[in-house]
Protein backbone atom coordinates (compact mmCIF):
# COMPACT_ATOMS: atom_id res chain seq x y z
CA UNK A 1 0.00 0.00 0.00
CA UNK A 2 1.31 3.29 -0.80
CA UNK A 3 0.17 6.24 0.97
CA UNK A 4 1.07 10.48 -0.41
CA UNK A 5 1.26 12.80 3.05
CA UNK A 6 0.55 16.32 2.65
CA UNK A 7 1.65 19.13 4.61
CA UNK A 8 0.09 22.35 3.07
CA UNK A 9 1.59 25.83 4.22
CA UNK A 10 0.23 28.90 2.79
CA UNK A 11 2.63 29.24 0.15
CA UNK A 12 4.66 25.84 0.02
CA UNK A 13 3.80 22.19 0.35
CA UNK A 14 5.67 18.70 1.69
CA UNK A 15 5.19 15.77 0.38
CA UNK A 16 6.18 12.50 0.73
CA UNK A 17 4.85 9.15 -1.09
CA UNK A 18 5.64 6.22 1.35
CA UNK A 19 5.65 2.71 1.14
CA UNK A 20 3.64 0.94 3.99
CA UNK A 21 4.96 -2.53 2.86
CA UNK A 22 8.35 -1.45 4.16
CA UNK A 23 7.26 2.22 5.87
CA UNK A 24 9.93 2.96 3.79
CA UNK A 25 10.15 6.95 1.81
CA UNK A 26 9.71 6.47 -1.96
CA UNK A 27 9.80 9.98 -2.80
CA UNK A 28 9.99 13.38 -0.50
CA UNK A 29 9.69 16.46 -1.85
CA UNK A 30 8.75 20.22 -1.45
CA UNK A 31 6.55 22.58 -3.31
CA UNK A 32 7.29 26.36 -2.58
CA UNK A 33 6.17 30.39 -3.71
CA UNK A 34 2.67 28.55 -4.52
CA UNK A 35 0.79 31.80 -6.37
CA UNK A 36 4.36 33.33 -5.88
CA UNK A 37 6.54 34.17 -8.88
CA UNK A 38 9.44 31.81 -8.75
CA UNK A 39 7.37 28.46 -8.10
CA UNK A 40 9.70 25.45 -7.56
CA UNK A 41 9.32 21.83 -6.49
CA UNK A 42 11.88 19.62 -5.79
CA UNK A 43 12.23 16.20 -5.61
CA UNK A 44 14.70 13.70 -3.80
CA UNK A 45 14.59 10.12 -4.31
CA UNK A 46 17.26 7.73 -2.88
CA UNK A 47 19.77 6.89 -5.04
CA UNK A 48 19.16 9.19 -7.47
CA UNK A 49 20.42 13.47 -7.71
CA UNK A 50 18.20 15.85 -6.73
CA UNK A 51 14.86 16.60 -9.21
CA UNK A 52 13.88 20.47 -9.62
CA UNK A 53 11.30 21.46 -11.24
CA UNK A 54 10.97 25.41 -12.37
CA UNK A 55 7.39 26.43 -13.12
CA UNK A 56 4.53 28.53 -12.81
CA UNK A 57 2.06 27.25 -10.11
CA UNK A 58 -1.01 29.55 -9.66
CA UNK A 59 -2.51 27.41 -6.91
CA UNK A 60 -2.38 24.79 -4.51
CA UNK A 61 -4.61 22.61 -7.21
CA UNK A 62 -1.70 23.61 -9.37
CA UNK A 63 1.00 22.63 -7.05
CA UNK A 64 -0.37 19.23 -6.09
CA UNK A 65 -0.88 18.38 -10.18
CA UNK A 66 2.43 18.97 -10.56
CA UNK A 67 3.29 17.04 -7.30
CA UNK A 68 1.16 13.62 -9.06
CA UNK A 69 2.97 14.24 -12.35
CA UNK A 70 6.15 14.49 -10.94
CA UNK A 71 5.37 10.74 -8.86
CA UNK A 72 4.29 9.69 -12.54
CA UNK A 73 7.12 10.79 -14.92
CA UNK A 74 8.82 8.45 -17.10
CA UNK A 75 12.26 9.29 -15.82
CA UNK A 76 11.65 11.28 -12.47
CA UNK A 77 9.03 9.14 -10.96
CA UNK A 78 8.40 6.33 -8.94
CA UNK A 79 4.73 5.11 -9.62
CA UNK A 80 3.11 4.29 -13.00
CA UNK A 81 -0.31 5.24 -12.36
CA UNK A 82 -2.13 7.86 -9.71
CA UNK A 83 -4.12 4.76 -8.66
CA UNK A 84 -1.09 2.77 -6.94
CA UNK A 85 -1.73 6.07 -4.03
CA UNK A 86 -4.09 4.18 -2.00
CA UNK A 87 -4.74 7.21 0.09
CA UNK A 88 -3.77 10.62 0.93
CA UNK A 89 -2.69 11.80 4.46
CA UNK A 90 -3.09 15.19 5.61
CA UNK A 91 -1.82 17.21 8.32
CA UNK A 92 -3.71 19.48 9.85
CA UNK A 93 -3.20 21.92 12.38
CA UNK A 94 -6.28 22.31 14.34
CA UNK A 95 -8.85 19.40 15.37
CA UNK A 96 -10.60 21.44 18.13
CA UNK A 97 -11.93 19.69 20.84
CA UNK A 98 -13.73 17.40 18.89
CA UNK A 99 -10.65 15.48 17.07
CA UNK A 100 -8.69 13.47 19.42
CA UNK A 101 -8.23 10.83 16.40
CA UNK A 102 -7.13 10.84 13.20
CA UNK A 103 -10.47 10.61 10.79
CA UNK A 104 -11.31 9.99 7.27
CA UNK A 105 -12.54 13.08 5.81
CA UNK A 106 -16.31 13.76 4.87
CA UNK A 107 -18.40 16.55 4.34
CA UNK A 108 -18.50 16.49 7.94
CA UNK A 109 -14.98 16.86 8.59
CA UNK A 110 -14.30 19.92 6.13
CA UNK A 111 -17.36 21.97 7.59
CA UNK A 112 -15.56 21.14 11.34
CA UNK A 113 -12.50 22.31 9.86
CA UNK A 114 -13.77 25.36 8.35
CA UNK A 115 -15.28 26.00 11.88
CA UNK A 116 -11.59 25.92 13.39
CA UNK A 117 -10.00 28.21 11.03
CA UNK A 118 -11.01 30.71 13.77
CA UNK A 119 -8.58 28.81 16.20
CA UNK A 120 -5.70 28.47 13.60
CA UNK A 121 -6.48 31.55 10.97
CA UNK A 122 -2.76 30.62 10.04
CA UNK A 123 -2.99 27.17 8.97
CA UNK A 124 -5.79 25.62 8.88
CA UNK A 125 -6.93 27.79 5.57
CA UNK A 126 -3.64 26.22 3.51
CA UNK A 127 -4.52 22.71 5.37
CA UNK A 128 -8.34 22.60 3.62
CA UNK A 129 -6.96 24.05 0.03
CA UNK A 130 -4.13 21.41 0.13
CA UNK A 131 -7.46 18.98 0.49
CA UNK A 132 -9.54 20.32 -1.35
CA UNK A 133 -7.15 20.17 -4.52
CA UNK A 134 -6.05 16.55 -3.23
CA UNK A 135 -9.99 15.45 -3.64
CA UNK A 136 -10.29 17.05 -7.03
CA UNK A 137 -7.24 15.86 -8.32
CA UNK A 138 -7.71 12.31 -7.10
CA UNK A 139 -11.11 11.61 -6.83
CA UNK A 140 -12.54 8.19 -4.99
CA UNK A 141 -8.94 8.36 -3.30
CA UNK A 142 -9.57 8.27 0.59
CA UNK A 143 -8.53 11.37 2.33
CA UNK A 144 -7.56 11.32 6.03
CA UNK A 145 -6.80 13.85 8.41
CA UNK A 146 -3.76 13.57 11.28
CA UNK A 147 -4.35 16.79 13.36
CA UNK A 148 -1.38 18.79 15.61
CA UNK A 149 -3.76 18.61 18.39
CA UNK A 150 -5.20 15.11 18.64
CA UNK A 151 -2.56 13.80 21.23
CA UNK A 152 -2.77 16.42 23.62
CA UNK A 153 -6.90 15.76 24.03
CA UNK A 154 -5.70 13.58 26.78
CA UNK A 155 -4.66 16.70 28.94
CA UNK A 156 -6.48 16.90 32.51
CA UNK A 157 -8.71 20.05 32.78
CA UNK A 158 -6.74 20.91 35.11
CA UNK A 159 -4.08 21.30 32.74
CA UNK A 160 -5.82 23.00 29.73
CA UNK A 161 -8.02 25.74 31.29
CA UNK A 162 -6.50 29.20 31.65
CA UNK A 163 -7.60 31.22 34.72
CA UNK A 164 -10.30 33.11 32.80
CA UNK A 165 -13.68 33.11 33.06
CA UNK A 166 -15.29 29.82 32.71
CA UNK A 167 -17.96 30.58 30.08
CA UNK A 168 -14.73 31.99 28.15
CA UNK A 169 -13.93 28.51 27.62
CA UNK A 170 -17.57 26.79 26.67
CA UNK A 171 -18.61 29.77 24.74
CA UNK A 172 -15.68 30.51 22.84
CA UNK A 173 -13.91 27.70 23.22
CA UNK A 174 -10.45 29.16 24.88
CA UNK A 175 -8.11 26.79 26.06
CA UNK A 176 -4.72 25.29 25.96
CA UNK A 177 -4.68 22.83 23.08
CA UNK A 178 -1.09 22.46 22.00
CA UNK A 179 0.42 21.36 19.22
CA UNK A 180 3.22 19.59 17.51
CA UNK A 181 1.17 16.13 18.85
CA UNK A 182 2.10 13.80 16.07
CA UNK A 183 6.09 14.48 16.37
CA UNK A 184 5.25 13.78 20.34
CA UNK A 185 3.84 11.02 20.24
CA UNK A 186 6.31 9.84 17.48
CA UNK A 187 9.12 10.51 19.96
CA UNK A 188 7.49 8.96 22.43
CA UNK A 189 6.75 5.40 21.11
CA UNK A 190 9.92 5.32 19.44
CA UNK A 191 11.64 6.39 22.74
CA UNK A 192 9.94 3.19 24.33
CA UNK A 193 11.15 0.85 21.92
CA UNK A 194 14.63 1.82 22.39
CA UNK A 195 14.21 1.30 25.42
CA UNK A 196 12.73 -2.27 24.79
CA UNK A 197 10.11 -1.14 27.65
CA UNK A 198 6.50 -0.68 27.17
CA UNK A 199 5.54 2.80 26.59
CA UNK A 200 2.49 2.47 29.60
CA UNK A 201 5.38 1.93 32.32
CA UNK A 202 7.53 5.41 30.76
CA UNK A 203 7.52 8.67 32.26
CA UNK A 204 8.68 11.05 29.23
CA UNK A 205 9.34 14.66 28.56
CA UNK A 206 9.72 15.33 24.58
CA UNK A 207 11.57 18.30 23.63
CA UNK A 208 10.25 19.63 20.03
CA UNK A 209 12.60 22.14 19.32
CA UNK A 210 12.38 23.37 16.28
CA UNK A 211 11.75 27.03 14.53
CA UNK A 212 8.41 26.34 16.19
CA UNK A 213 8.99 24.57 19.93
CA UNK A 214 7.00 22.92 21.83
CA UNK A 215 7.96 20.16 25.17
CA UNK A 216 5.35 17.87 26.42
CA UNK A 217 5.15 15.86 29.41
CA UNK A 218 4.09 11.91 28.12
CA UNK A 219 2.88 9.48 31.06
CA UNK A 220 2.63 5.78 29.91
CA UNK A 221 2.23 7.17 25.94
CA UNK A 222 -0.45 9.92 27.02
CA UNK A 223 0.03 13.63 26.79
CA UNK A 224 -0.72 15.15 30.10
CA UNK A 225 0.43 18.93 29.37
CA UNK A 226 2.77 20.90 26.59
CA UNK A 227 3.72 24.02 26.12
CA UNK A 228 2.15 25.39 23.66
CA UNK A 229 -1.83 26.52 24.20
CA UNK A 230 -4.65 27.97 22.67
CA UNK A 231 -2.05 29.07 19.59
CA UNK A 232 0.94 27.92 18.71
CA UNK A 233 2.46 30.92 20.66
CA UNK A 234 2.15 29.76 24.21
CA UNK A 235 5.62 28.57 25.84
CA UNK A 236 9.19 28.65 24.23
CA UNK A 237 11.07 31.39 23.01
CA UNK A 238 10.95 30.27 19.65
CA UNK A 239 12.63 31.50 16.20
CA UNK A 240 10.36 34.54 15.88
CA UNK A 241 7.88 33.96 18.58
CA UNK A 242 8.04 35.73 22.07
CA UNK A 243 6.42 32.14 24.08
CA UNK A 244 4.90 32.88 27.54
CA UNK A 245 5.10 36.30 28.27
CA UNK A 246 3.05 38.71 30.78
CA UNK A 247 -0.18 39.23 28.87
CA UNK A 248 -0.61 42.82 30.20
CA UNK A 249 2.69 43.20 28.15
CA UNK A 250 -0.37 43.28 25.25
CA UNK A 251 -2.50 46.18 26.20
CA UNK A 252 0.46 48.35 27.83
CA UNK A 253 2.04 48.30 24.41
CA UNK A 254 -0.93 48.95 22.56
CA UNK A 255 -2.06 52.50 24.95
CA UNK A 256 1.86 53.68 25.21
CA UNK A 257 3.41 52.76 21.97
CA UNK A 258 0.13 52.81 20.17
CA UNK A 259 -0.21 49.96 18.16
CA UNK A 260 -2.88 48.26 16.42
CA UNK A 261 -4.01 44.76 17.01
CA UNK A 262 -1.71 43.77 13.72
CA UNK A 263 1.24 45.06 14.99
CA UNK A 264 1.10 43.61 18.10
CA UNK A 265 0.35 40.42 17.04
CA UNK A 266 2.90 40.84 14.35
CA UNK A 267 5.59 41.33 16.91
CA UNK A 268 4.94 38.54 19.05
CA UNK A 269 4.64 36.27 16.51
CA UNK A 270 7.26 37.42 13.83
CA UNK A 271 9.85 39.81 15.28
CA UNK A 272 10.52 38.01 18.77
CA UNK A 273 11.84 34.92 20.08
CA UNK A 274 15.36 34.22 19.44
CA UNK A 275 15.55 36.89 16.24
CA UNK A 276 14.01 39.89 18.69
CA UNK A 277 16.35 38.77 21.23
CA UNK A 278 19.50 38.50 19.28
CA UNK A 279 18.53 41.00 16.43
CA UNK A 280 20.49 38.31 14.20
CA UNK A 281 18.45 36.00 12.81
CA UNK A 282 15.77 33.55 13.40
CA UNK A 283 17.87 30.38 12.79
CA UNK A 284 19.85 28.76 15.15
CA UNK A 285 22.94 28.08 13.42
CA UNK A 286 23.09 32.20 12.26
CA UNK A 287 23.26 33.01 15.94
CA UNK A 288 25.27 30.08 17.15
CA UNK A 289 27.96 31.48 14.95
CA UNK A 290 27.24 34.98 15.83
CA UNK A 291 27.29 33.91 19.66
CA UNK A 292 30.73 32.09 18.78
CA UNK A 293 32.25 35.65 17.29
CA UNK A 294 31.47 37.28 20.41
CA UNK A 295 27.80 39.06 19.47
CA UNK A 296 26.38 39.49 23.16
CA UNK A 297 23.31 39.50 21.99
CA UNK A 298 22.99 36.51 20.40
CA UNK A 299 24.63 34.65 23.42
CA UNK A 300 21.55 36.18 25.41
CA UNK A 301 19.09 34.91 23.00
CA UNK A 302 20.95 31.61 23.46
CA UNK A 303 21.01 32.01 27.01
CA UNK A 304 17.20 32.64 27.30
CA UNK A 305 15.94 30.04 25.42
CA UNK A 306 18.38 27.41 26.88
CA UNK A 307 16.49 28.60 30.45
CA UNK A 308 13.14 28.92 28.95
CA UNK A 309 13.49 24.81 27.88
CA UNK A 310 15.34 23.87 31.09
CA UNK A 311 12.14 25.33 33.19
CA UNK A 312 9.68 23.57 31.14
CA UNK A 313 11.62 20.46 32.17
CA UNK A 314 11.20 21.01 35.80
CA UNK A 315 7.74 21.89 35.48
CA UNK A 316 7.41 18.33 33.64
CA UNK A 317 8.96 16.34 36.05
CA UNK A 318 7.06 17.65 38.87
CA UNK A 319 3.61 16.82 36.80
CA UNK A 320 4.89 13.22 36.22
CA UNK A 321 6.18 12.75 39.73
CA UNK A 322 9.67 11.93 37.73
CA UNK A 323 11.10 11.21 34.26
CA UNK A 324 12.24 7.98 32.82
CA UNK A 325 13.78 9.63 29.65
CA UNK A 326 14.17 13.25 28.30
CA UNK A 327 13.63 13.57 24.65
CA UNK A 328 15.01 15.97 22.22
CA UNK A 329 13.90 15.76 18.18
CA UNK A 330 13.37 18.21 15.47
CA UNK A 331 15.75 20.34 13.64
CA UNK A 332 17.52 22.00 16.51
CA UNK A 333 16.88 19.12 19.16
CA UNK A 334 18.42 16.37 17.00
CA UNK A 335 21.39 18.53 15.90
CA UNK A 336 22.49 21.37 17.89
CA UNK A 337 25.08 19.83 19.69
CA UNK A 338 25.42 22.84 22.51
CA UNK A 339 22.04 23.93 22.60
CA UNK A 340 21.63 19.95 24.45
CA UNK A 341 24.59 20.54 26.89
CA UNK A 342 23.42 23.66 27.80
CA UNK A 343 19.97 22.80 28.72
CA UNK A 344 20.37 19.36 30.57
CA UNK A 345 23.52 20.85 32.33
CA UNK A 346 23.46 21.45 36.23
CA UNK A 347 20.37 18.57 36.04
CA UNK A 348 22.80 16.30 37.86
CA UNK A 349 20.52 16.38 41.52
CA UNK A 350 17.35 15.03 39.43
CA UNK A 351 19.75 12.07 37.87
CA UNK A 352 20.07 13.52 34.45
CA UNK A 353 23.49 13.12 33.36
CA UNK A 354 24.65 14.14 30.37
CA UNK A 355 27.69 11.87 28.26
CA UNK A 356 29.10 14.71 26.54
CA UNK A 357 31.06 12.88 23.99
CA UNK A 358 27.90 10.65 23.00
CA UNK A 359 25.87 13.44 22.72
CA UNK A 360 27.94 15.19 19.62
CA UNK A 361 25.71 13.41 17.12
CA UNK A 362 23.30 15.23 14.49
CA UNK A 363 20.23 13.87 12.87
CA UNK A 364 20.71 10.27 14.38
CA UNK A 365 18.99 7.93 17.14
CA UNK A 366 21.31 7.82 19.75
CA UNK A 367 20.89 7.40 24.02
CA UNK A 368 23.09 10.31 24.96
CA UNK A 369 23.06 9.80 28.67
CA UNK A 370 26.07 8.48 30.75
CA UNK A 371 25.82 5.04 31.22
CA UNK A 372 24.16 5.01 34.96
CA UNK A 373 21.72 8.31 34.31
CA UNK A 374 18.83 7.62 36.26
CA UNK A 375 17.20 9.89 33.47
CA UNK A 376 17.93 8.76 30.07
CA UNK A 377 18.94 11.37 27.71
CA UNK A 378 18.15 9.71 23.56
CA UNK A 379 17.91 12.03 20.35
CA UNK A 380 15.56 10.82 18.42
CA UNK A 381 15.22 12.30 14.61
CA UNK A 382 11.06 12.82 14.10
CA UNK A 383 8.69 11.45 11.65
CA UNK A 384 5.70 13.22 11.39
CA UNK A 385 5.12 12.08 7.96
CA UNK A 386 5.35 8.36 8.69
CA UNK A 387 3.28 8.47 11.92
CA UNK A 388 0.34 10.29 9.36
CA UNK A 389 1.15 7.65 7.17
CA UNK A 390 0.33 4.99 9.71
CA UNK A 391 -2.55 6.79 11.06
CA UNK A 392 -3.82 6.90 7.14
CA UNK A 393 -3.18 3.28 6.63
CA UNK A 394 -5.09 1.64 10.03
CA UNK A 395 -8.26 3.96 8.85
CA UNK A 396 -8.37 3.33 5.28
CA UNK A 397 -7.58 -0.47 5.73
P1 LIG B 1 12.78 22.74 12.10
O1 LIG B 1 11.74 23.79 12.29
O2 LIG B 1 12.51 21.49 12.86
O3 LIG B 1 13.09 22.47 10.65
O4 LIG B 1 14.14 23.32 12.73
C1 LIG B 1 14.76 24.45 12.21
C2 LIG B 1 15.77 25.00 13.20
O5 LIG B 1 16.75 23.99 13.50
C3 LIG B 1 16.52 26.19 12.64
O6 LIG B 1 16.57 27.23 13.59
C4 LIG B 1 17.93 25.65 12.43
O7 LIG B 1 18.88 26.63 12.64
C5 LIG B 1 18.04 24.58 13.49
N1 LIG B 1 19.10 23.66 13.09
C6 LIG B 1 19.09 22.79 12.08
N2 LIG B 1 20.30 22.16 11.99
C7 LIG B 1 21.07 22.67 12.98
C8 LIG B 1 22.41 22.46 13.43
N3 LIG B 1 23.19 21.58 12.82
N4 LIG B 1 22.85 23.17 14.48
C9 LIG B 1 22.06 24.07 15.08
N5 LIG B 1 20.79 24.31 14.71
C10 LIG B 1 20.30 23.62 13.69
Amino acid sequence: MKILVINCGSSSLKYQLIDMSTESSLSTGLVERIGIEGSKLTQKVEGREKYVLTTPMKDHKDAIAHVIETLMDDVQGVIRSSDEIEAVGHRVVHGGEKYSTSVIITDEVMKDLEEFSVLAPLHNPPNIIGINACMELMPGTKMVAVFDTAFHQTMPEKAFLYGLPYELYKENHIRKYGFHGTSHKYVSFRAAEILEKDIKDLKLITCHLGNGASVTAVNGGISLDTSMGFTPLEGLIMGTRCGDIDPAIIPYLMEVKGYSYDEVNNIMNKKSGVLGLSGVSSDFRDIEDAAAEGNERAKLALDVFHYRVKKYIGDYMAVLNGVDAIIFTAGLGENAVETREEIVKDLEWFGIELDTERNKVRGQERIISKEGSKVKIIVIPTNEELMIARDTMTLVK
